[in-house]
């Protein structure tokens, strides 16, 4: 899968597509992810990005023309292409999205700064307007390697034999169950019996119980209106029942 990512600050992502998961599939080619210098597109000695906005008021707004010369310059791979511009009034993004991303061939992601963009870029040249949350960045960078790092790792051959991505949080609804390592004890703690059981079939059914304890303690909305199958309605009233036995 390709990205392309188009900012001001292209400095900020070598570590982050260096290390880890994502690096190892950056390396094998399995994600090909580029870096366009908005600034490299601005005209004039100074290459300005910026302006004052038209009616007044604070800040800097990004100039229309150097993001359109730089989204111009990227060449579309692959019929499944999508332009993402990172904004707070975006979609919200999810691991639903992060999965339909996941199928595209191509992703284009504009990062903003100062007030935004010209609101020109969006209307002509967006596809999606994405979000990672109810609160204010001063800069796109930051989500665009979420998404990268999100989507990416959804991308057939990203995680390797290392883990398979199908039992994480959010990928049946539910968040996950808790993991333990060694030692057996750690400062008094000891690890639940069942784990060390050998037991597959007792162990599925303790993280499955435990997976829909920790949601209905943490994230009850991911239950609410959710078809639960017969177990795990069966696992939920036992929880229920333990609960209010205090
Ligand atoms: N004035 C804008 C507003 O109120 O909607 C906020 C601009 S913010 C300081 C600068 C840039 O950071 C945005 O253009 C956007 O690219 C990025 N950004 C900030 N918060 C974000 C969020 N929650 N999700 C995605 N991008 C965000």
């Amino acid at each position: 899968m390709r990205f392309d990512i188009l900012t001001l600050f292209p400095d900020f992502f070598p570590p982050f597509l260096e290390e880890g998961v994502l690096g190892r599939a950056v390396k094998k080619g399995i994600l090909n992810v580029r870096l366009t210098d908005i600034r490299s597109f601005a005209d004039g000695r100074h290459k300005v990005t910026d302006d004052r906005p038209y009616g007044g008021g604070n800040g800097m707004v990004m100039k229309p023309g150097p993001i359109y010369q730089a989204l111009k310059s990227i060449e579309r791979t692959g019929d499944d292409v999508i332009t993402i511009l990172l904004t707070p009034q975006g979609r919200k993004f999810n691991q639903a999205v992060a999965w339909d991303l996941a199928e595209k061939s191509h992703i284009i992601l504009i990062c903003g700064r100062y007030e935004g963009v010209d609101e020109r870029i969006i209307s002509g040249h967006v596809d999606l307007e994405l979000s990672i949350g109810d609160y204010v960045l001063s800069g796109g960078e930051t989500a665009a390697m979420v998404v990268v790092d999100a989507v990416g790792r959804l991308v057939p051959g990203v995680l390797g034999g290392e883990k398979s991505n199908t039992e994480d949080s959010f990928e049946d609804g539910l968040l996950e169950h808790p993991h333990f390592t060694r030692p057996r004890n750690f400062m008094g703690q000891d690890v639940p019996e069942i784990l060390l059981s050998g037991d597959h079939e007792r162990i599925r059914i303790w993280r499955r119980k435990e997976s829909l304890k920790r949601t209905l303690e943490k994230r009850p909305d991911l239950l609410k209106d959710r078809d639960l199958g017969e177990e795990d309605r069966r696992l939920l009233k036992e929880i229920e029942k333990l609960a209010e036995k205090g």
